[in-house]
């Protein structure tokens, strides 16, 4: 399982949000304390940032090694700030290539996504190509259809509605060795976060800064609440906002 966060409020750098906290994605790379499958996220890591003013899209960095390999990312983290970030550190899935286009985040026009989980993927690519003009997945990993299936969603309806209906459509296959699909997605488009629980952790903080929404706590200070499995969490500037996947 991979390790994932998102946030959204006044201007943080990336070093504050990735690498500093105590027990943030730096250090989740190779000690996570929460993490349900696998022990390490060395496979590869990843940040998006949107820089409003110059353009809708987001920046995104990723490498398929591990963060703390990375000097060049830990030069430019602590100069680069932004109000709207998503980053991932990556335990590939058995299976699964390791390579830059398999690492989170992924990213389409203004959104970007990441997936904590796994799926089966010729499955998922299955449901891909039941829609014509659904973009091609960038890589045979599973999180990049799955990435895919969210773009062709996201073109037609709200991205709350697209996340979910993403979930609720790959969420109850099974692969051949009898794995149930997992699915904690975490997506923003720059003015929202919505992500999704389905069989591992979340937990979110609201500050009068903003919201972090991760896969763990990323310090043992007050704040944290824990999204219960099989939620959806919708956060904008104002709220924090959770309901049913399966109700
Ligand atoms: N299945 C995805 C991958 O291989 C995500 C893995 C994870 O959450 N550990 O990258």
């Amino acid at each position: 399982m991979c390790r994932h966060l998102a946030w959204l409020g006044a201007p943080r750098t990336l070093a504050a949000l990735t690498l500093d906290p105590p027990f943030g994605l730096l250090r989740q790379s190779w000690a996570p304390r929460r993490m349900r499958y696998g022990t390490v996220n060395a496979d590869g890591f990843g940040v998006g940032w949107y820089a409003p003013g110059l353009r809708p899209q987001p920046a995104r960095y990723r490498r398929a090694v591990p963060m703390w390999t990375d000097a060049s990312y830990a030069s430019f983290a602590g100069a680069v700030s932004s109000g709207c970030v998503l980053a991932a550190v990556r335990s590939a899935t058995v299976g699964m290539p390791v390579e830059e286009t398999a690492t989170a985040p992924f990213t389409h026009d203004t959104l970007l996504m990441s997936h904590n989980g796994r799926v089966h993927a010729a499955a998922a690519r299955d449901e891909l190509r039941a829609r014509p003009g659904a973009p091609e997945p960038e890589s045979r990993c599973d999180s990049a259809a799955v990435a895919a299936l969210l773009w062709e969603r996201a073109s037609r309806l709200p991205l709350p509605t697209a996340v979910a209906d993403v979930v609720r459509t790959l969420g109850g296959l099974t692969e051949p060795d009898g794995t149930p699909a997992r699915l904690n997605l975490l997506v923003t488009d720059g003015t929202q976060i919505v992500a999704t629980t389905w069989r591992d952790t979340l937990s979110y903080r609201e500050t009068p800064a903003g919201v972090l929404v991760t896969s763990e706590p990323d310090d043992d200070e007050s704040g944290w609440v824990d999204v219960p499995d099989q939620h959806l969490l919708v956060a904008d500037t104002r709220k924090v906002t959770l309901s049913s996947l399966i109700s």
